[in-house]
């Protein structure tokens, strides 16, 4: 007889014990009926009800296991493989107060057949153990209570361990999720209503990329003492995975409660952490829900929180967002969104757009942008405000850059079947597509000229992103030959450090500046000052967002070398931009200087 013991922990149906899913069980709970540890976990209590196991055995164990009622039982059974052993079953109820979730722990222990008490179960009632049995194994049983005392102890270290984020020593994902079911049960017994808020890190990859993570799993920790700090009592704080946190807080006060601990999160977690002498700042979006007892199920509430923490990061981060019903459509919508787009990479319905960018000096044509278009099956043509984000979040943007740019070596070869040659195509590049190793394989094998390409990489991508892989792309991108543009420089933090690092030859302003500079001098000041970074640097400056001839005119004064705007010509499809080539020869404005010189050409 092997002595050790089979020990499972098993999470129960609140309501019936007799429910429950396996969660944790040892080696020799394994062995002895036969599964792989593995497998076990997950499973239902009836993977351990054998066909051999008596009737009344089995009745009973269901009745105890249904009651909540502490028991032990010894009977025949089977392994998974059907062969038969004889095993004592030892079962003790347990309970978290912290969350209200119950749990069994089931102890096996293998006998030889000859040591058997018979069981027997009259009908539905519960066995009751004969007396003059229960004397003869009296020493049996003080040491079966002592066993399950220690078991019980055990139970409690393994079920702590198995509900703790081991980093940060909040609750887990599980815990969470049983604690989650606790409250929503709760509340729909008439219980108060409690708020979800969920929290994530904003640029917390960049600090793992650029920093290690050593300073990123420190960030974690010091982020869970702000959470610990500053939340209530009865609120509970879990850990998620990566740099997801969430909030269970009470609504017993008011919902202002809710939003000043939102306010304190957004405000405690700016405040720069110092790692290695070095100060880091780290801010946090947050996003919030009220649970409601009508709620479908007790996930819809996290969604929900998840939506407004969506909503939070899409306007700006370093914020918090209240779910809202019309942010419930929007998600709705966003699924919907999300689906199709997969379908759309899958069927190839994205298509370039071109718009001009134009020499400010000779009014011709320097180069013109790829501005996606997704051509929808149903919608017609979509343009990029309305898919990119959902694309970035869920990961396939290089996906969508990639058919793009597999459609240029043939709309630049019709292009150029013209006979006036587009000098450059400027194509916008994401951070995934920049860190793709396979992104310089389509550019060597497209056919396309390096030199005639200029990358366009958004201040975000390189502020977030400046990873040793980005590093070494742009050096490799440079050495072909390739042009590298900040694209809507202004709208991001960029440094003039951060500029030198990735040393741009080209600029582009982003048209938010361009806009107002008719009629406000204080816009054209900053437009002056923005360009003069750029002009001390070297590089060449686009002005985006040019819409009429005087905004033309004082661009150019002001200092921009290009020029791209509808006023030149907006985003068009590769034939229309065909026929305007022919059309202008090129030529897509007249300089005011050259207005002047042909003016004073006539007056003489
Ligand atoms: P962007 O790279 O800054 O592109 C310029 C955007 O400004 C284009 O919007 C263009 O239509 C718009 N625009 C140009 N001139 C004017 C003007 O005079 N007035 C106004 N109001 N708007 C003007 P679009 O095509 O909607 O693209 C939006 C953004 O989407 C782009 O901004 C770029 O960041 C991104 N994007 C577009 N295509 C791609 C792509 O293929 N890949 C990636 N990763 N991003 C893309
Ligand atoms: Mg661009
Ligand atoms: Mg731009």
């Amino acid at each position: 007889m092997r002595s050790s013991e089979g020990l499972a922990l098993a999470l129960a149906d609140e309501d019936d014990g007799a429910i429950m899913i396996f969660q944790w069980c040892n080696k020799r709970f394994g062995e002895i009926i036969g599964h792989e540890p593995a497998d076990v976990i997950g499973q239902r209590g009836t993977i351990l009800i054998g066909p051999d196991m008596e009737q009344g055995t089995h009745l009973l164990v269901i009745d105890k296991l249904m009651n909540w009622e502490r028991f032990s039982v010894k009977t025949v059974n089977n392994r998974k493989n059907g062969e038969q052993y004889w095993v004592e079953m030892n079962w003790t109820p347990l309970s978290d107060p912290n969350t209200g979730s119950r749990w069994w722990l089931c102890s096996l222990m293998e006998f030889e057949p000859q040591s058997l008490p018979t069981v027997s179960y009259d009908g539905r009632k519960a066995n009751k153990p004969d007396q003059a049995l229960l004397a003869k194994y009296s020493n049996e049983i003080v040491r079966l209570e002592k066993e399950n005392r220690r078991l019980h102890s055990l139970a409690k270290v393994v079920a702590k361990e198995s509900n703790e984020d081991p980093l940060t020593g909040l609750a887990n994902r599980r815990n969470f999720e049983v604690s989650l079911k606790g409250w929503v049960s709760g509340l729909r017994k008439g219980g108060s209503s409690f708020a979800v808020i969920y929290v994530d890190l904003d640029r917390f990859k960049a600090v793992n990329d650029t920093l290690g993570h050593d300073a990123g799993d420190k960030l974690l920790i010091s982020v869970a003492d702000i959470l610990r700090r500053i939340s209530g009592k009865g609120d509970l704080i879990a850990r998620l995975g990566g740099d997801e946190f969430v909030l269970l807080k009470p609504l017993d006060h008011s919902a202002l409660s809710i939003s000043s601990l939102a306010d304190d999160i957004i405000r405690e977690t700016r405040k720069p952490f110092t790692y290695e002498g070095k100060s880091i700042s780290c801010t946090a979006s947050v996003g919030v829900a009220i649970a409601d007892a009508k709620m479908v199920n007790p996930e819809q509430v996290v969604a929900d929180a998840d939506s407004a923490l969506y909503h939070a990061k899409t306007h700006g981060r370093a914020r918090w967002s209240f779910f809202t019903s019309e942010m419930h459509a929007e998600s709705i919508a966003t699924k919907q969104l999300a689906t199709e787009l997969l379908l759309a990479c899958d069927r190839k319905e994205f298509i370039p757009y071109f718009q001009p960018i134009i020499d400010a000096n000779t009014g011709e044509i320097s180069s013109a942008e790829v501005l996606v278009r997704w051509v929808h099956p149903e919608r017609g043509l979509i343009p990029p405000a309305e898919f990119l984000n959902v694309a970035a979040k869920m990961g396939i943007l290089h996906r969508i850059d990639e058919i793009v740019f597999s459609t240029l070596p043939i709309a630049l070869m019709r292009l150029d079947n013209t006979g006036i040659k587009l000098p450059k195509i400027a194509i916008n590049v994401s951070a995934g597509r920049l860190e793709d190793p396979s992104f310089l394989h389509d550019i060597r094998s497209s056919g396309i000229d390096p030199s005639r390409i200029v990358l366009e990489i958004l201040e975000s991508v390189y502020l977030e992103r400046m990873s040793n892989t980005v590093h070494w792309a742009l050096s490799e991108f440079r050495d072909l030959g390739m042009t590298i543009a900040v694209d809507d420089f202004g709208t991001g933090h960029a440094s003039v450090q951060g500029l030198l690092k990735i040393r741009p030859s080209i600029l582009k302003i982003d048209r938010q500046f361009l806009f107002p500079i008719v009629d406000d001098e204080d816009a054209r000041a900053l437009l002056t000052s923005l360009i003069g970074i750029g002009q001390s640097l070297g590089m060449t400056i686009v002005g985006e967002g040019i819409e009429t001839e005087e905004h033309a005119h004082l661009a150019m004064e002001l200092g921009c070398d290009r020029l791209q705007g509808f006023y030149f010509g907006r985003p068009m499809s590769v034939e229309s931009l065909q026929r305007q080539l022919l059309a202008t020869k090129a030529k897509f404005w007249q300089p005011p200087h050259e207005l002047t010189m042909s003016k004073l050409a006539i007056g003489s």
